[in-house]
């Protein structure tokens, strides 16, 4: 059998390597896209900065440019705490790009007035956060009414999804879009689709580990617990009187 027959749909960092082999070559980053052939890598980060940037550190091994979105409003993580802050500057310094992943889940739907207003909140958290210029947004969970406005430039910004990298079609003719949301490779696996010259991979870090044998189970709880580490580690610093149960409640 096949290394990648083995690896696929395990989500380990040994099938991640595999698919960085056949980008080592492409143009992967927006800027180099909106010039010719392509293969972008994105990372859109929901819960795991610290998985963020383990990625950023394999990507920037095979000297590969990709692209980090982080939200600023979630209540998974805050990108502005001084550990957070210096972990995503950490990935520009690999050479990478850092862009904001817009939330718009609260905005009604056809209601543009509301999705410029928010774009614009966001953004100027995102710039004085983190103290980098927002350049460029991918959209967290981008309903139909959004995914129609086919521009590349929105609000000032890059748009992830705007047409020169996104066709907006279940059969993508030129630009593929491949996604490895909630553990499925659902529009078929980046290695398999190399005959496009154009294509998008989008990577959530949160989704992939060095384990290469994981249950969803057992991967979802590897989540969940990283997360409580964090947190436990936190209150641990900040109250004295945590201490003495920090090893019962661990
Ligand atoms: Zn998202």
């Amino acid at each position: 059998m096949s290394e990648l027959l083995q690896l696929k749909g395990t989500f380990s960092y040994d099938e991640y390597k595999l698919i960085l082999e056949a980008l080592k070559r492409k143009k992967t980053t927006f800027d180099d896209a909106l010039k010719g052939e392509f293969i972008i890598l994105r990372h859109d980060v929901e819960f795991n900065i610290d998985r963020a940037q383990k990625m950023g550190a394999i990507d920037k091994e095979y000297g590969i440019k990709s692209t980090f979105f982080f939200q600023v409003i979630s209540s998974a993580y805050n990108p502005f705490s001084v550990k957070n802050k210096a972990k995503i500057l950490s990935l520009i310094e690999m050479g990478h790009s850092v862009g904001l992943h817009f939330y718009i889940s609260h905005v009604p739907t056809n209601n543009f007035e509301k999705l410029e207003y928010e774009f614009t909140q966001q953004k100027k958290m995102f710039e004085s956060g983190l103290e980098l210029p927002c350049k460029i947004f991918s959209f967290h969970r981008p309903p139909p009414w959004v995914l129609e406005i086919r521009k590349d430039y929105l609000f000032g910004a890059l748009n992830a999804y705007g047409p020169s990298f996104f066709e907006y079609t279940p059969t993508p003719k030129t630009i593929k879009y491949i996604s490895d949301s909630n553990h499925k490779w659902r529009y078929g696996h980046p290695l398999d689709n190399l005959e496009f010259s154009k294509m998008q991979i989008l990577a959530h870090p949160d989704e992939w580990s060095k384990e290469k044998n994981l249950t969803e189970l057992e991967f979802l709880k590897s989540l969940v617990d990283e997360s409580r580490r964090d947190y436990i580690s936190t209150v641990d610093e900040e109250l004295k009187s945590f201490a003495p149960y920090r090893d019962k409640i661990l």
